[in-house]
Formats: structure tokens, C-alpha cells, sequence
């Protein structure tokens, strides 16, 4: 195991620090009160995105710092999922960077199912937009009528109709729905229900402005609503698009989606680790600076001791997210559904422990928009059931230690 990155993952870094604290960190929080103002509430056919995204995003592909996660030499960086990871880290810093680099979810995730499974004429109208940054996508899989965490019970339909498929059911938590560049969703569906229970969706993508496609509503998170992406809930009442719209080939959904989660839990979860990295900064320079039973907080109760319990958390889950990484590179997304697994339970839950100690240090002040920790927190929180619940990825992780059990160990 070799966690080092490599020189060009190293000058990477340097260079996209930079460009975050010379471009990035002066202008965040001015954004977000913009990005508010804007948008002050759930009508997402009203929404705006803050000019300076643009500028930002223009500034970012000018200097070479754009799609750094696409492992394609000549439409990304061509960096290994392990080279990768600490640049989503330091993005994940901020609540803007990811989308400045044209790094953001769920754009990486369909970028990579194009990029590996389109056909080319999948690639020309749908991957370039994306990959340029001109539009954004949305990922339809969770449906309010079953419990998703088990994606084989989606029951919304993909049927065959001469060259047409024509689509039915409601989806909701469809990420960046609101977005005003929003263009395509790619929507997962039954269309073999006599299959083998995970060759029985495939995936198609939609140009939202389809008939039949409606946006009932967007949904808040923890009251906020995420504008001018959010997550939003959609009816396709009998949407017909053109056969050519299907991603490889019926039945083939889950096979796309399993390459598609492994190295997009790595990104997820290194951003969360450099949000958990920028908490706790803001925790202890809150502690230092401000002081009560005259001394400062962080010399009061057991503060330094959540100080050294929040650093020992971070380097454990980054080390074990580097692992995932490296062997994702090594050995491939099949051989890695523990690893992968076992990071989706350890990091968001080290990020939502980190945040609630800064948001307690921080008193009133924590709940407030002064500073990101709600927005930090609310990620955290999300993080342990989108992509998955913590309890699904557990009783993988079993399965998955068990079967090795019995493999050593053969019933007599
Ligand atoms: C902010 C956010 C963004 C999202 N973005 C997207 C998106 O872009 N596209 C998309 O398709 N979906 C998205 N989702 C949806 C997300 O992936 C689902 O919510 C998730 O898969 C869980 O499905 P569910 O909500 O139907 O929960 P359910 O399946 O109803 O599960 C609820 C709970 O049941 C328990 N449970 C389930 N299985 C087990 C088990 N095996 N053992 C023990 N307990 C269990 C767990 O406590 C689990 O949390 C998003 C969700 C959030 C919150």
C-alpha cells in the first residue's frame, strides 16, 4: 500500500489551493448570502444562480483547474481515484468549490456513467455541455413510494414502444432538479421485471424539458433549500424519448451504477473530510479568541480534549479513505465494496461529530448564518442516508465478512 501522491496530484494541489484562497475563500460567505437573497424560498422556477459562479468557473477552466475528477487524460486530469482524493478534500472545504471546478455532485457521477457507458452520440450532446460546464444534470433513482435503500424495489417503469421508451413513476431527493442549467436527468427504471433482481432497471437519460416531465416540488433539508440546485420531487407521466436515450442496454442499470458509486464515495467522503478539516480550524480559533470564567474556551472543561478527539477522528478517516482509494486503483471497484462501504459509515458520521462540537463551541453564533456550520452539518447528516444508509452499508460490510469467514472456514 502506497498512500503518496503522485508529483502531478501534488502540483495540482498547490495550484488549486491557491486559486481557493486567493479566489475562493475571500468571496464564499458574500455568495451565500447572494445565493439566499436570490432565492428566498422553495419556488425553484424563480431561481438564480449568483453571477459570480460564472466568473469563478471561467477563472477555474482558464487555469487548468477543471474536471480533475475524470480519470480520462484528455477530457479530465487523468488523475487515479487515489490522486484525486486530496484535491476533493481541499475542495470539500468549501460549499462552492466543487461546483467552480466543475467537480460537483451528481454532474461527476453522470459525467462518468457518459463518459464510460454513452454511446457517442450520447457523449456529443449530453457529456460535452456538461463536461464545458454550460449545463447541469440529475440522477433519478429514489422514489417516495418504497423504501430505496434497497434500489431493487424502484418501481417506476421503462417500457419499449417501436423506437420510442416511454417512462412512468415519481421520483424524489433528485439533487440539482431546481438548477437553472439543469438539462437531463438520467432516470433509472424497471424495463425487465423478469430478470435477475439487479438486471432488471436500466437507465435513460430525459431532456427535463420532455413532456410529461413535471416538478411537483422542492424538497428542504433540514428547512434549507439548497437553491439554485436543491433536491426536488418529479412525476414522468408518460415521457417518451427516442430509444437512442438508453444507456447501454436494458436490464443494464445496476451494473452501471455499481462503477458509478465506488469512485464518486471516495470524492464524497474526502470532501467531507476536508469539511470536517475546516470545522475544526473554526473551532479552535473560536476557542482561542473568545473568553469566558476568564480564560479562553478552549482552556475550559474538556475542549482540548474534543480537540485531540476531532483530530484523531480525521486522520483515521482519511487514512481509511485513502485505502478505499488506493484499492479501488489496485484492484478494482468489485474487490473494494467493503472498503468502499466501510467509508460511507465512518466519515460522514466523523464529519457530523466534528460539526456538532464546533457548532457547541461556538454557542448562538453556530446556528446562525455567520458561519457554515449548519450547512456543514446538514451535509453531514444527509451524507449518512443519501447514497445509501449507514445500516445498509453495515450489513454489506457484514455479508461481505462473513462470506470470507465461511470461505476459510468450510462446514465440515
Ligand atoms: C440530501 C439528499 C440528496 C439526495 N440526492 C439524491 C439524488 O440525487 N438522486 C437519488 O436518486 N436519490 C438521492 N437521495 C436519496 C437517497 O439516496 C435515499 O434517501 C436513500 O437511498 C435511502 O432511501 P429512502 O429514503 O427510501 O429510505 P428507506 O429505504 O425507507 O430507509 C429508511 C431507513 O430504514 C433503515 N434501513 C434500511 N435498510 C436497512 C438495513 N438493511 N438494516 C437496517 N436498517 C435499514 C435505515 O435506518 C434507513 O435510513 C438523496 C437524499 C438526500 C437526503
Amino acid at each position: 500500500m502506497d498512500f503518496q501522491p503522485s508529483t502531478r496530484s501534488r502540483e495540482f494541489l498547490q495550484r488549486l489551493r491557491r486559486f481557493m484562497h486567493e479566489h475562493i475563500e475571500p468571496v464564499e460567505a458574500g455568495y451565500l448570502r447572494d445565493a439566499r437573497a436570490l432565492n428566498p424560498d422553495g419556488d425553484w422556477t424563480r431561481w438564480q444562480v449568483p453571477p459570480r459562479m460564472q466568473e469563478l468557473k471561467a477563472s477555474a477552466r482558464a487555469e487548468g483547474l477543471w474536471n480533475l475528477f475524470l480519470p480520462d487524460a484528455e477530457l479530465g486530469a487523468g488523475l487515479t481515484t487515489l490522486d484525486y482524493a486530496p484535491l476533493a478534500e481541499a475542495m470539500g472545504r468549501s460549499l462552492i468549490a466543487p461546483e467552480v471546478f466543475n467537480c460537483n455532485a451528481p454532474d461527476t457521477g453522470n459525467m462518468e456513467v457518459l463518459h464510460h457507458f454513452g454511446s457517442l452520440e450520447q457523449k456529443e450532446r449530453w457529456l460535452k455541455p456538461l463536461l464545458a460546464g454550460e449545463t447541469r444534470s440529475v440522477f433519478c433513482m429514489t422514489e417516495p413510494d418504497v423504501a430505496s435503500s434497497d434500489a431493487t424495489n424502484m418501481q417506476a417503469t421503462v417500457r419499449e414502444d417501436g423506437d420510442a421508451l416511454v417512462l412512468d413513476g415519481r421520483k424524489w431527493w433528485s439533487t440539482g432538479l431546481g438548477h437553472p442549467n439543469a438539462a437531463f436527468a438520467i432516470f433509472m427504471g424497471l424495463s425487465n421485471p423478469d430478470n435477475d433482481r439487479h438486471a432488471r432497471h436500466s437507465m435513460v437519460i430525459v431532456p427535463l424539458d420532455t413532456p410529461g416531465v413535471r416538478i411537483q416540488r422542492m424538497l428542504p433539508a433540514f428547512g434549507e433549500y439548497d437553491a439554485p440546485g436543491g433536491h426536488g420531487e418529479v412525476v414522468f407521466d408518460q415521457v417518451r424519448v427516442p430509444r437512442a436515450n438508453l444507456i447501454k442496454g436494458l436490464g443494464d442499470g445496476f451494473a452501471i451504477a455499481q462503477g458509478r458509486l465506488g469512485p464518486g464515495r471516495i470524492h464524497h467522503c474526502m470532501r467531507a473530510i476536508g469539511a470536517a478539516e475546516r470545522a475544526l480550524e473554526l473551532m479552535i480559533e473560536r476557542g482561542l479568541a473568545r473568553t469566558a470564567f476568564g480564560k479562553p474556551l478552549l482552556d475550559l472543561g474538556g475542549n482540548r480534549e474534543r480537540i485531540a478527539d476531532a483530530r484523531i477522528a480525521i486522520d483515521q478517516a482519511r487514512l481509511l479513505t485513502l485505502h478505499a482509494a488506493w484499492k479501488i486503483d489496485a484492484h478494482g471497484v468489485a474487490a473494494s465494496m467493503a472498503e468502499i462501504s466501510a467509508i460511507k459509515v465512518v466519515v460522514p458520521n466523523v464529519l457530523q461529530q466534528v460539526v456538532d462540537e464546533a457548532i457547541q463551541l461556538f454557542g448562538g453564533a453556530g446556528v446562525s448564518h455567520d458561519v457554515p456550520l449548519t450547512s456543514l452539518f446538514a451535509i453531514a447528516r444527509a451524507l449518512r442516508i443519501a447514497d445509501g444508509p449507514d445500516a445498509v452499508h453495515r450489513s454489506l460490510i457484514a455479508k461481505i465478512e462473513i462470506a470470507r469467514h465461511q470461505k476459510r472456514n468450510p462446514p465440515a
